[in-house]
């Protein structure tokens, strides 16, 4: 097989793990190389997958008509009520709007689609060209708030300006301007929000089952199923948790700063990390026992059915080798070790927003040989996947073609997934799917293993 070589200028991007190395002097948060066609999604996407779950919120893109479709419906988010955040809203900005501005297509659509769906608020989101032709959204914005009595947010993520690490901080300021609007009347003690958690195939309502079983309030839940309201009066909260810290870490610190609400990094994904996710909330109120107690109690109860279900997946997987590749760097350390608990090594460990402790996390986890990578890209992903003869593409939907014209394994672990696989069921069918897709017969016949061409 011809060797694939890095593109001259990714070097300090990816890593092999090796004996006696030291911290690595990765590259990392920085814009991606001219020409290397990133798997990254651009500042536009960042803000859009953040804010897109609230679901009682208008959601304007304010461009091309390409950019709101290159994100409609984009996650797999469901709501328990309304769903106008499923609706794709563009300005559909043409030529002739290019050339005279448009503030003024922007003002009418925001109106017109305020009188028909009664929205509680809107957010409005910068695209490329309007970094371009210079749009005051601001004053459109302010404008309208004031016409229709809502808070109508732009989202400054004009897609060129940076990379989807500027999207999640521009939709962070965003949903910072709804957080203390509202009233904390009500709110107990022993209440949490629950950050970073966008409810795809149900996910969120999982985890806040498993808290309120627990004993704990749930104020807000940002973005998943998102509402509002419960954003307004989230500052009411004892706790913030966050996962996809990448995503929300900075509103969870400016919450911090103005609220003085403190906050926990968790991930909802395998057993470890979502044993861990509880037990450290309870930990926060050790002052009300009961709260740990229950913890246990849950913990006790999932895991004893759970693991049993595993051990018999366990028997085919162990051995079988994993290339993960994923938006945010946390999210691999959980995989690493669900995948660890059913015999699965990890090959390649990668991610689009890691930072330098990320990657410094990973090369600790990792094994010899692990590849560790940043802003990544299809031949290089492809290189990977070939030279460490991986069975198994863990991505989201950009990744997935990769996996099936290499003939391997693919589970989707992205936006896009339409199974839970957070908690302790999450975790069941996290496994269940990457049995049945690494274990398919069909690999057989896939042409680069000699079958069918
Ligand atoms: S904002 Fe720019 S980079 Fe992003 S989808 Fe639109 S045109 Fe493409």
């Amino acid at each position: 097989m011809e060797k694939i070589e890095i593109l001259e200028g990714r070097q300090r991007q990816v890593f092999e793990k090796q004996e006696g190395q030291g911290a690595l002097d990765i590259a990392c948060e920085t814009t991606s190389l001219s020409g290397s066609v990133s798997q990254r999604a651009c500042v536009f996407c960042g803000s859009r997958v953040v804010l897109y779950p609230v679901a009682d919120a208008l959601h304007i893109v304010h461009g091309p008509i390409g950019c709101a479709a290159y994100t409609w419906d984009i996650r797999g988010a469901v709501s328990s009520g309304p769903e106008l955040h499923r609706m794709s809203f563009s300005t559909d900005l043409k030529e002739m709007d290019v050339i005279y501005g448009g503030e003024k297509k922007l003002y009418k659509s925001l109106i017109e689609l305020i009188d028909q769906y009664q929205p509680k608020a809107a957010f409005i989101y910068s695209t490329c060209i309007i970094g371009l032709i210079g749009d005051d959204i601001d004053a459109v914005c302010k404008k309208v708030a004031q016409e229709k009595g809502i808070p109508v947010l732009p989202v400054h993520s004009e897609g060129f300006k940076g990379t989807k690490k500027d999207g999640y901080k521009a939709a962070c300021d965003a949903l910072m301007k709804v957080v203390g609007t509202g009233s904390t009347e009500g709110i107990g003690k022993y209440s949490i929000n629950i950050l970073g958690e966008f409810n795809l195939a149900g996910e969120a309502w999982i985890i806040k089952r498993y808290y309120e079983e627990m004993g704990i309030e749930v104020v807000a839940t940002m973005t998943g199923d998102g509402r509002v309201d419960d954003i307004r009066r989230s500052h009411g909260a004892s706790l913030n948790i966050v996962q996809c810290s990448g995503s929300m870490v900075k509103l969870a610190k400016e919450m911090e700063s103005k609220y003085g609400i403190p906050y926990l990094r968790v991930s909802y994904f395998g057993i470890e990390d979502m044993s861990k996710a509880l037990y450290d909330v309870a930990k926060h109120f050790s002052d009300r026992p009961e709260i740990m107690d229950a913890a246990k109690a849950l913990v006790k109860r999932e895991v004893s059915s759970l693991y049993p279900e595993l051990q018999k997946f366990r028997k085919e997987l162990e051995g079988k080798k994993a290339a993960i590749y994923v938006g945010g760097a946390f999210k691999a350390f959980s995989l690493i070790k669900a995948l660890g608990s059913v015999g699965m090594s990890v090959v390649l460990a990668g991610s689009q927003t890691g930072n330098k402790d990320d990657y410094e996390g990973l090369r600790e986890m990792c094994d010899e040989g692990t590849v560790i990578v940043d802003d990544s890209n299809p031949v290089e992903l492809s290189k990977f996947v070939l030279e460490k003869e991986a069975d198994l593409l863990i991505g989201g939907v950009k990744e997935r073609p990769i996996a099936y014209k290499l003939g391997i394994g693919f589970c989707d672990h992205n936006h896009e997934r339409k199974i839970p696989l957070a908690g302790f069921e999450g975790m069941y069918n996290f496994i269940k799917e990457v049995y049945n897709s690494v274990m398919s017969p069909v690999w057989q016949f896939a042409p680069r293993k000699g079958g069918l061409s």
